[in-house]
């Protein structure tokens, strides 16, 4: 039982029990303080980077959702920030790596468990040419990285669904 209706039992607000989740709109209304909350998508974002090789670029997940497993760079937008912004930030702070060039790839959404809740994103997909690689050095929120070319790629490795349907949407157009 983790859907956001399944955890929030209480007006953030008012306290009131009577805080109704709203199947139709995904929010929640408080018949106490007519607070409405409303159950978004978080916006983040995923860069494919890739060596002379054609090889792509992975990182180990540190932590959980999907601790040990495949991932691709990225990570959540910042309230404030365009989605360009998050893309050049985490990737120089994930791998201290200088994006120079991007394209819009494609989005996938995801829905993982975090925290005992589900927890909604839209992942948004962009191909990114980096200065040098040779810079390349993980940071701590990362437990390592590994060059995979795209034909030698095994999806139960991969941790999250949006990363899978990333690399498949990709690799067919390519
Ligand atoms: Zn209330």
């Amino acid at each position: 039982m983790t859907k956001p209706s399944d955890v929030i039992k209480y007006c953030p607000r008012c306290g009131s029990s009577q805080f109704n989740y709203q199947d139709d709109d995904k929010s929640f209304k408080c018949e106490s303080c007519d607070f409405h909350f409303f159950i978004n998508s978080a916006a983040a974002v995923v860069a494919i980077i890739q060596n002379e090789e054609n090889e792509i670029l992975f990182t180990l997940r540190a932590k959980d959702p999907q601790k040990g497993l495949l991932d691709l760079p990225g990570g959540f937008v910042d309230p404030g920030e365009t989605a360009e912004e998050a893309l050049k930030r985490e990737i120089k702070e994930e791998l201290n790596l200088q994006i120079t060039e991007f394209v819009y790839l494609t989005s996938f959404p995801n829905e993982y468990i975090f925290s005992g809740f589900s927890v909604y994103t839209l992942d948004i997909a962009f191909l990114c040419t980096v200065k040098d690689l040779s810079k390349l050095e993980v940071d701590d929120d990362v437990a390592g990285y590994q060059f995979i070319h795209p034909k030698d790629i095994e999806y139960k490795k991969i941790g999250l669904k949006s990363i899978k349907n990333i690399l498949k949407y990709y690799i067919s157009k390519t």
